[in-house]
């Protein structure tokens, strides 16, 4: 067998899905590519979960349609659709082993006992698991159920594979395991991914593309260092990372190179998308883009330290701007780089690619 499947396109198109009055899903566009691995991120309520149930076929939709490799799966019926699935509950059946539980699929397809077995060894071992194949589910930890839950997904190799949170309920340590292992098997394995979580960090980790969702639309698809940094709006700023937005009014603009004035009259550069039109905007800066001094220099700003704390690999530093606007700073530890006093004044800069207007 070849471990490889060659994933499928999906091309969700104004999608809308309504609970009554509330609109869960609204006239949502979305185009995967064969193999591509997509994160849906969002706060909780954000319609993920929706939007996955629509195209696993757990829902109905009201409008649109969403076609896979070129075929609208309307009225497809779940199993059907052949698409593998992994949810935050781990779903195994008690009774069986673990080689039983990845079974399960082959043995409904109908699939012979001998190309069962071997499928079943081969995805075990992928998954770091051949080792406990006879044992029953409740013999292993939560991050080993998952992985049979993962494995049972992927068995059949199928063309797409749908997880729902799956980590949420695993501790951090394990969480970031099992991400890049997730990462891992979907190179080797060639399928489409769509992953749900309202996790950032997992997102930026393990994603070809992210799709932030709020109230649910889709407010912004790119790849991670795009979402990072070049957000939308103000929302996928704040959902993504940490962030210092700051008010500005921009003075000259030479294509996407701006030059704009703080509140407090100092002049700096910032970058911003073609279509941001107006005078007055906001400036994202990210915290770790910020550099502090105890002198002052050409571009520096005066601020006065609000908090200092020391957090191992980076000092976290608050600022306050003469014009009340608070600033958080993350540099790197080095040796003889002090934690500056609280209510000290330091001189805070940046560069010209470090500003990015959001609107
Ligand atoms: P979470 O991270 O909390 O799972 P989510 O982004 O996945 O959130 P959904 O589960 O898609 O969000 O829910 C979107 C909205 O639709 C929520 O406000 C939810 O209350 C509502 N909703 C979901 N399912 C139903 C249902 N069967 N009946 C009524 N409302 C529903």
């Amino acid at each position: 067998m070849s471990s490889s499947a060659i994933g499928s396109s999906i091309s969700i198109r104004e999608v809308t899905k309504r609970y009554g009055a509330f609109t869960a899903a609204d006239r949502i566009s979305l185009d995967i590519e064969p193999g591509e691995f997509v994160t849906l991120l969002g706060p909780s309520g954000s319609g993920k979960t929706t939007l996955l149930n629509l195209l696993a076929g757990f829902q109905s939709i009201d409008s649109g349609g969403i076609v896979v490799d070129g075929k609208p799966i309307h009225g497809v019926p779940v199993h059907k659709r052949g698409f593998g699935m992994v949810f935050q509950s781990y779903a195994l059946f008690p009774n069986m082993t673990v080689a039983q539980n990845v079974a399960f699929p082959m043995r409904m397809a109908g699939v012979n006992r001998a190309e069962s077995d071997r499928r079943v060894a081969e995805t075990l071992d992928m998954m770091r698991l051949s080792e406990h194949a006879s044992k029953q589910p409740s013999e292993m930890s939560g991050g080993q159920q998952q992985r049979v839950a993962i494995a049972r997904a992927i068995v059949m190799r199928p063309k797409v594979v749908l997880m729902d949170e799956p980590l949420s309920a695993l501790d951090r340590r394990l969480r970031e395991e099992i991400q890049i292992e997730i990462r891992a098997l979907h190179q080797a394995i060639g399928s489409t991914f769509l992953f749900v979580t309202h996790d950032q960090s997992e997102a930026l980790t393990m994603s070809d593309r992210i799709a932030v969702m709020e109230q649910g639309k889709i407010v912004q698809v790119a790849s991670p260092e795009e979402i990072y940094r070049r957000p939308r709006n103000r929302f996928v700023a704040g959902f993504v990372g940490e962030s210092n937005l700051i008010e500005a009014e921009i003075l000259r603009r030479e294509g996407g190179a701006l030059t704009l004035r703080t509140r407090t009259g100092h002049q700096f550069r910032a970058e911003s998308r073609d279509e941001v039109t107006g005078r007055n905007v906001t400036v994202l800066v990210r915290p770790e883009r910020l550099r502090l001094t105890d002198t002052s220099g050409p571009g520096t700003i005066p601020a006065r330290v609000v908090s200092a704390l020391f957090l191992g690999e980076v000092l976290r530093i608050e600022i306050e701007l003469d014009s009340g606007e608070l600033l958080l700073v993350r540099c790197p530890d080095r040796a003889g780089h002090a934690l500056p006093a609280i209510g000290s004044v330091q001189h805070v800069s940046w560069g010209a690619e470090d500003g990015w207007v959001i609107a």
